[in-house]
């Protein structure tokens, strides 16, 4: 008898038996089945197939039928799918779903999205010749641009700016044609000759080509990282394989894109969440065939699959976007290097400041370390000046000395960039004449005043209210807005500089869909100006003109509670750093802060992140926290602390664990430990190794499972977590 072994999307941590639909002999794992489930019907993926099961065979349903003809998934996603499963404690039906482009989340069959290809005819060539599109310019562009390839997809005539209307109307005219994809080896085109380190860093990765082996590429920004990634995916596509780019959430810019489809024309598929589930489906399966030669995508990215895949970079591995933050919490910085490991292939981890894991890794002998110390192209590093403005008058947190040097700048014919890492007017209104506190009702925190909304926003839930005129207690019109925002600062530096143009670049003024790369254009077309924007400054994006960078307010990153909280405030202050001078032009880093004698400010001023991230790595050693320890949170969150903090002491207890020594802590309340009306707890679990760490957490959820805790408790495993609250 035939049963299957089936992942069904569904938090509990098992899979289930279902029998086949009637007359069905075989199923491949891998393939997707619709099954009863409770009183609905679910799309799930078929693990195995076996002949026996512990459930009694009459009592088993059937599946209702079989979504595809061929696997949706092949066995090395099926396995990657299994051990992510296991080692993140999450259910398996939920970690495949998340795998599947949403298109296959659906009872869609999975029919091949062939994009259709393009190419210019012979009419299209003479039209071109004779010059007669001049009155449609867009048309006569995509003519001109598209008779320089062979042929091109829908897909990548998107990226280059061109619309599905020029195509169709040029189709109709007779001006172009379908064609196919072509075929691979493709044309690349020449890259720049390398400097020594980077010479050094591609012969090192190509040495490893068809072996397993992790690289740590550091290198400040404008040392070349992206050339060195471009040069070594060259010699795994000329071996007829494939390539994985992983980029952070912010960091897919359309330069970014740009420079990899000059290099690799009509071979470059892209995966991030702005796209159509359709073009995603498509990408995602284009991959799988092995008609394009690199992905590069976001997170979910590191789940597409390869017909022969040769080797993975992930830039920027530092970035906190890689790590999932809800439901299944996954890495994709360390999933990707699962996964070069079972396709045995060299995996690039690339950035200016990496992560204290990676570091570790280095020095463990897990990574080989990589390391470019030279500005590419001849840049020189900035000059980083402290500013103690203890005592010092400040213009809506901008020092009278940081507005000179922007003036300064600006008269120069430069650019001069503000980081405040903080949205809004101001954090706090209050009344100045009874202590009133503008506060959120649902969450422990203070509202935020957004002044062009005349809102008050709590940052945390979206609750929000009209900003208002008096006190609500004492109605006296005494209210007083404690501390700057970036949109507050906009507003001073654009009475400071009335002629210049101020561009403010945070979540509130990049919410449209082109809003962000429009900014970055006008920017770059080279007019004096001053930016001023949150920490979405600091990737990615490349300003050549800008010369000064003036950081206010980064005190707050530097005694954060969190243990990670100075491995990210050195990470943000040398990133956002390094914004300045990245072409000929030298740059100054201006940083105001009350702490001037801070070990992390100290060793920024020494330009370098090494001995900074070595002394952290000692004082994690030290207190036996990651990565010389290993890591997992149990977090519940209820309508009641109490129900949170019982719930969690029940799951310790129950692990029959003493709990001495660094196994536990906890639990503890979130330090705002309410949000959105729901209140959170936090149980720590600390191994010596992964082994000690799994056992624990296979005992916390054998004893949290059976517990019914009430108040509508929720609890979560977070294996590895970014911050333990
Ligand atoms: P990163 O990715 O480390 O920020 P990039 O690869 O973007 O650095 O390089 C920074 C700048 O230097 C880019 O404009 C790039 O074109 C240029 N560049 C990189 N490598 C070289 C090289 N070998 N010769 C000349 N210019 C280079
Ligand atoms: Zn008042
Ligand atoms: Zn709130």
């Amino acid at each position: 008898m035939l049963i299957l072994d089936v992942a069904v999307p569904c938090p509990l941590r098992r899979s289930f038996d279902y029998l086949p639909p009637d007359g069905v002999q075989s199923v491949e794992p891998g393939t997707r089945v619709l099954v009863p489930f409770g009183n609905r019907r679910l799309v799930a993926v078929v693990l195995s197939c076996k002949n026996t099961s512990q459930v009694d065979p009459a009592k088993l349903k059937a599946a209702v039928d079989i979504l595809d003809n061929q696997p949706t998934l092949g066995t090395d996603l099926l396995a990657l799918a299994q051990w992510a499963a296991a080692y993140y404690h999450h259910p398996i039906g939920e970690v495949l779903q998340q795998m599947l482009p949403v298109r296959l989340r659906k009872e869609n069959p999975a029919r091949d999205q062939t994009e259709p290809y393009y190419r210019v005819t012979d009419a299209g060539r003479e039209a071109l010749a004779a010059n007669s599109l001049s009155r449609a310019p867009k048309q006569a562009e995509l003519l001109d641009w598209l008779s320089h390839q062979q042929t091109a997809s829908r897909n990548t005539l998107k990226q280059n700016g061109f619309e599905y209307p020029q195509i169709k109307a040029l189709l109709d005219k007779g001006f172009l044609e379908r064609g196919t994809a072509p075929t691979r080896p493709v044309a690349i085109a020449e890259g720049k000759s390398l400097n020594p380190e980077q010479q050094h860093a591609v012969s090192s990765v190509d040495a490893q080509a068809g072996n397993f082996q992790p690289f740590l590429l550091q290198g400040v920004t404008g040392s070349g990282k992206t050339e060195v990634y471009l040069q070594a995916i060259e010699h795994c596509v000329k071996q007829g394989k494939q390539a994985l780019v992983l980029v952070p959430e912010i960091g897919l810019t359309p330069q970014t894109l740009r420079r990899f489809e000059a290099r690799f024309p009509n071979q470059i598929s892209v995966l991030h969440s702005g796209l159509a589930d359709g073009e995603r489906l498509s990408d995602w399966q284009r991959a799988g065939r092995g008609d394009c030669a690199v992905m590069i995508g976001t997170r979910s990215a590191v789940f597409t699959p390869f017909k022969e895949l040769g080797l993975i970079i992930i830039d920027e591995e530092h970035d906190p976007s890689y790590k999932q933050q809800d439901g299944f919490r996954y890495s994709a910085r360390d999933i990707a290097v699962k996964r070069a490991a079972d396709h045995t292939c060299p995996v690039i981890l690339g950035s200016a400041t990496p992560s204290l894991e990676s570091l570790h890794n280095v020095q463990q002998g897990k990574y080989r370390h990589l390391l470019l110390n030279e500005r590419a192209g001849g840049a020189q590093p900035p000059t980083i000046k402290l500013m103690d403005i203890r005592n010092c008058e400040l213009n809506n947190g901008l020092a009278p000395q940081s507005l000179a040097a922007i003036g300064d700048t600006l008269a120069k014919g430069e650019q001069a960039l503000v980081f405040l890492n903080r949205r809004g007017f101001s954090p706090l209104l209050q009344c100045h004449a009874c202590g009133w506190l503008g506060q959120c009702d649902h969450c422990d925190v203070s509202l935020t005043v957004h002044f062009g909304r005349r809102q008050l926003r709590c940052h945390h839930c979206d609750a929000y209210k009209p900003l208002p005129e008096v006190c609500p207690d004492c109605e006296n019109d005494s209210l007083t807005f404690k501390g700057p925002g970036t949109e507050r600062l906009e507003q001073t530096l654009k009475g400071a500089f009335p002629d210049t143009q101020v561009i403010r670049i945070d979540r509130d003024t990049t919410g449209g869909k082109s809003a962000m790369s429009e900014m970055v254009s006008t920017v770059n077309e080279g007019k004096p100006c001053v930016l001023v924007g949150t920490q979405m400054l600091a990737k990615g994006h490349h300003f050549p003109l800008v010369t000064l960078v003036v950081m206010l307010d980064i005190d707050g990153g530097l005694f954060s509670p969190d243990f990670r909280g100075a491995e990210r405030a050195g990470q943000l202050l040398t990133q956002v750093a390094g914004r300045a001078g990245r072409a000929e032009r030298p740059g100054t880093v201006l940083i105001q802060t009350h702490a001037p004698d801070h070990p992390i400010l100290a060793t920024l001023l020494r330009q370098d992140y090494s001995p900074f991230a070595e002394r952290l790595l000692a004082e994690r050693r030290q207190l036996g926290l990651p990565p010389s320890s290993y890591s997992a949170v149990i977090r519940a969150e209820a309508n009641s602390l109490d129900a949170c903090d019982k719930f969690l002491h029940a799951v310790r207890r129950g692990t029959g664990m003493p709990g001495n020594g660094n196994q536990f802590l906890g639990p503890l309340p979130a330090p705002i430990t309410r949000k959105a009306n729901r209140y959170r707890c936090s149980l720590i679990l600390i191994a010596q190794d992964r082994k000690q760490l799994h056992s624990l957490l296979n005992r916390a959820r054998r004893a949290a499972e059976p517990l019914k805790p009430g108040f509508a408790l929720r609890w979560t495993i977070d294996v590895d977590p970014l911050e333990w609250f």
